[in-house]
């Protein structure tokens, strides 16, 4: 028995075009996993798969347990428990909150449907807006709505499609929480569809990392950034440095001292990917020290992004916390901590 959503070995082509491949994942309830991944990897066809509104043509869809799509057989969208939540929020124009939320509650009774609306519109903290027509709104708010008008129905499953994108940063910040808040309170199991690496790191109990139909990596936030399986997945979160190698020893030799590769072949071509906050910036003290010039420093407000060249040659970037900043100082010493270092085959 598996509660929540299950995508079972799901694979599409849209005339020849494979967009799926063999797609499996499980959602329990009142779990988020947020779907990331570079544009036309196959994200919104996975949702749009879940929510019914895409024909499935090989694999399996179930809805606590129960079979929702397969080859050859369908439930409507309608009748899956779905709720969904799209980028441009989708409202009606033409009519007010009250009648945007209850349009999916036709058949209840009037005082269930208000009670409903009136439920959903709290859980959101929209109450006041009963009356308001969508045009009276800001983006943000007519997300909420959007939001309300997906969870007045009760569903098991909610499916968000960039539901965040179209809006300011303070926004964002707050409706991320309202969602989460709502979502978890409710324990509806969630896929969210994402291209921004720090929303799913936020927002997610696990991540599952596509590229071109595939997924590369699911799990939690902290596996996937401090126990990436590939370079795909160590390079998805921001820009690495890179380093080629050889495996030898167990090891592979790099500009700041030898990183551990054990379960590597010898002999092996390797790529080294040093995150860059895995590079540490210091006084130059001692004949010892790995020495780099400071090129830039850039100014990202919590951290500073610093550009350097080393002795060897290299161009590096390492991310360093504002008193720690170069500023002023043309040579430095570097160090790594290892932790931050990955080795995978070239091939
Ligand atoms: P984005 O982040 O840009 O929305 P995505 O990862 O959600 O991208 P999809 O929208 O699932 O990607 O699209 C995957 C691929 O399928 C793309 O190459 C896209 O052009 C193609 N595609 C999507 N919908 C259709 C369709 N209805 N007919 C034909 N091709 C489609």
């Amino acid at each position: 028995m598996t509660d929540g959503l299950k995508m079972s070995h799901v694979s599409h082509l849209f005339g020849e075009n494979r967009v799926l491949r063999d797609i499996s994942f499980d959602v329990a309830p009142g779990e988020l996993v947020c779907l990331l991944g570079p544009s036309g990897c196959g994200k919104t066809t996975a949702l749009r798969l879940a929510a019914g509104l895409e024909k499935l043509q090989v694999g399996a869809i179930s809805v606590d347990d129960q079979i929702v799509a397969q080859p050859g057989g369908y439930v409507e969208p309608e009748k899956r428990g779905v709720g969904m939540v799209f980028q441009d929020y989708a409202l009606f124009p033409h009519l007010n909150v009250a009648k945007n939320i209850g349009f999916g509650l036709r058949h209840f009774s009037e005082t269930d449907r208000m009670n409903a609306i009136k439920a959903a519109l709290e859980q959101v903290g929209m109450s006041d807006y009963l009356n308001a027509y969508p045009h009276e709104l800001s983006g943000g708010q007519q997300q909420r709505i959007a939001l309300a008008r997906a969870l007045a129905p009760k569903p098991r499953i909610m499916l968000l499609d960039e539901p965040f994108s179209g809006l300011d940063v303070a926004r964002r910040a707050d409706l991320r929480d309202t969602t989460l808040h709502v979502l978890k309170d409710a324990g509806i199991a969630t896929v969210m569809v994402t291209h921004d690496p720090q929303e799913a790191m936020y927002m997610a109990d696990r991540i599952i990392i596509m590229n071109e139909g595939q997924i590369m990596q699911d799990g939690s936030p902290e596996t996937l950034y401090f126990r990436p399986e590939n370079r795909f997945v160590a390079s998805f979160f921001g820009e690495v440095n890179r380093f080629p190698g050889t495996v030898v020893d167990g090891k592979v030799a790099t500009p700041f001292g030898d990183v551990d590769s054990q379960s590597i072949e010898n002999g092996t071509e390797v790529e080294v990917l040093i995150r860059p906050e895995g590079l540490h910036i210091g006084e130059a003290l001692n004949g010892h020290d790995v020495l780099a010039h400071v090129d830039a420093v850039r100014v990202l407000g919590e951290v500073n992004l610093v550009h350097l060249t080393l002795e060897a040659g290299a161009h590096i970037h390492a991310r360093v916390p504002r008193r720690f900043s170069p500023i002023n100082q043309p040579s430095v010493a570097i160090t790594l901590d290892p932790d931050m270092a990955f080795v995978f085959p070239m091939t």
